[in-house]
């Protein structure tokens, strides 16, 4: 019988690098377009571009089945407690992507109707810049996140989130406390971060 090597036979890995392997290479994105960016990005899932190479074709609109929230357009302050809903909602462990300069800074749109960048409610994993960004470079997006994934620690992850959990319980309790709307307590919380010279709510 021929001999073998062990090493022939057998894999030794980190539980960490396994485990991020198949986490970014199986990303199920969720598409938030609100504005011309989500253009782009319909070029970006087709043919040729075909952003199914990253194992990343599987879309969903439902926040339950998908890791990879890509923000796309302007998002006004009316809409940052639905981001934030949507995001609390979505599956773990899940990343975010904000392609564009509306939705990382506000873009050109320096006004008291716009948030002045997705940051500000939610965590952001990966910027991408441009106004619109190319379908190549959304693609790259994807990539850093990828190398992202690849170095990260599973209990890293758990700290991101916490902090994001702690806000929305916060969020909650204020709005019981003054009867206020969603979109009035996350404007008392962004402001409130202002005075503290905070730039986010989390
Ligand atoms: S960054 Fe430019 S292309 Fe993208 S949503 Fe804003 S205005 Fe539209």
């Amino acid at each position: 019988m021929a001999e073998m090597n062990i090493n022939d036979a057998v894999l030794t890995t980190r539980l960490d690098a396994v485990v991020n392997w198949g986490r970014k290479n199986s990303l199920w994105p969720l598409p938030f377009g609100t504005a011309c960016c989500a253009i782009e990005f319909m070029s970006m899932q087709a043919s040729k571009y075909d952003m199914s190479r990253f194992g990343a074709e599987a879309m969903r609109f439902s926040p339950r089945q998908s890791d990879m929230l890509m923000i796309l357009g302007t998002v006004t302050n009316k809409l940052a407690p639905v981001l934030r809903t949507i995001y609390a909602q979505m599956a773990e462990p899940k990343w975010v992507i904000s392609l564009g300069v509306c939705a990382s800074s506000g873009g050109m749109y320096r006004t008291y109707a716009t948030l002045q960048g997705v940051d500000r409610v939610i965590p952001v994993d990966v910027y991408v810049p441009g106004c619109p960004p190319r379908p190549e470079s959304m693609l790259y997006g994807v990539m850093k996140l990828q190398e992202k994934i690849e170095k990260e620690s599973l209990s890293m992850r758990k700290d991101h989130i916490a902090r994001f959990y702690e806000s929305l319980a916060r969020q909650d309790a204020l709005q019981a406390e003054k009867g206020l709307t969603s979109q009035q307590t996350i404007r008392e919380m962004l402001m409130d971060a202002a005075d503290r010279g905070a730039g986010t709510i989390f």
